[in-house]
């Protein structure tokens, strides 16, 4: 909508308001609330995209003007825009895509925020013979899940596949974040929320075993371990821009194949069902055993891989693993000198 639209329509809202004030005389005093509303004057806020109506009835209200469909334009809200399934790529294959994909996730810290902050007790990554295509944090049924980015609502409704009531969000840059089992959804598909935005209520709908949220980011339709990007404990993102290999997007690419995340995690991961399981108690019990036996993730003797973060060198990775520089080059074929990307999976041993 332009500028002049917007302006046309606000002079319509206007002249609906006086023609609702001939309408609704009473004989009792009316309360603040059932005063007929005429928009009288609209103020700015610190924030460019948001301005405050002032009502004559005294009350006011914010508005949104540019949320609403400045972005319906871009390719990104045009092409493959199903509201109706959870799939919406599906002429699109994992090897069309680029080998490498820069995300630009943000440009201020105001335009992130946590889903929920909370630590994951079952990762991203395989299951037995199936997997587990996000992440589980706990919550307390009716806690508020927001949008971790702004974007465009491509699906809200409970499907019947196992994620009960499903929000997702499709961002700007293709992006999109999935948040399942939700108690309540609050966004309806088509609407544009903004970073921080109460998209819905965490809950237990649909394949779960007890109130969490299930997250998910998907780029094309393909699934990638969201620690990549998040880290849910402390509620931070991890990248500004997030070069996204397609190698992440594979379910044994895991952004804690690091040493020092292997704790106690594992066990939990072990004990907790999700949507991609249907396992008996049989099974449940199985689990608990073998995650008795051997923590998820640490598999003793195999390789250990590190995936570079910003800030990280050769010789402080190095020194933490207790190996040589030498041994990492070596792995990886690489040099001293070489520059590390950010996300790249590095051998250890
Ligand atoms: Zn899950």
């Amino acid at each position: 909508m332009t500028l002049r639209n917007f302006s046309i329509l606000f002079t319509l809202m206007a002249i609906g308001g006086i023609v609702s004030v001939q309408g609704q005389r009473s004989n009792t005093s009316p309360k603040l609330e059932d005063l007929p509303r005429r928009a009288i004057d609209t103020l700015s806020t610190q924030d460019d995209e948001t301005k405050v109506i002032i009502y004559s009835n005294n009350t006011w209200s914010y508005y949104r003007p540019t949320l609403l469909n400045k972005y319906d334009d871009l390719p990104v809200y045009q092409k493959h825009w199903d509201t109706t399934q959870v799939f919406a790529y599906r002429t699109i294959e994992l090897s069309d895509l680029p080998s490498a994909v820069d995300l630009k996730l943000i440009s201020t810290m105001d335009e992130f925020h946590p889903p929920i902050i909370g630590r994951v007790f079952s990762k991203y990554g395989p299951r037995g013979r199936r997997s587990h295509k996000g992440v589980d944090i706990p919550l307390q049924t009716g806690e508020p899940i927001y949008a971790v980015f702004e974007g465009k609502i491509r699906y809200s409704k409970y499907n019947t596949g196992g994620y009960g009531n499903l929000v997702i969000i499709r961002h700007k840059n293709g992006l999109e974040t999935w948040y399942a089992h939700l108690s309540k959804r609050n966004v309806a598909v088509n609407e544009y929320v903004k970073a921080g935005q109460v998209i819905g209520f965490g809950g237990s709908t649909g394949r779960s075993r007890g109130p969490h949220l299930h997250f998910e980011t998907r780029y094309c339709d393909q699934n990638f371990d969201p620690e990549y990007l998040f880290d849910f404990e402390n509620g931070q993102l991890k990248y500004q821009t997030f070069a996204l290999e397609r190698s992440f997007l594979n379910i044994y690419s895991r952004a804690s194949d690091q040493l020092e995340e292997e704790d106690d995690e594992g066990y939990l991961a072990l004990l907790t069902e999700n949507i991609d399981s249907d396992s008996t108690s049989a099974d449940f019990l199985e689990r608990v055993a073998r995650a008795q036996a051997k923590p998820d993730g640490i598999n003793p003797g195999g390789p250990v891989y590190h995936t570079v973060r910003s800030g990280d060198i050769l010789g402080r990775i190095a020194q933490k693993y207790g190996v040589s520089i030498d041994q990492i080059c070596r792995l990886n074929n690489i040099k001293r000198t070489t520059i590390l990307q950010i996300g790249r999976k590095l051998r250890i041993r």
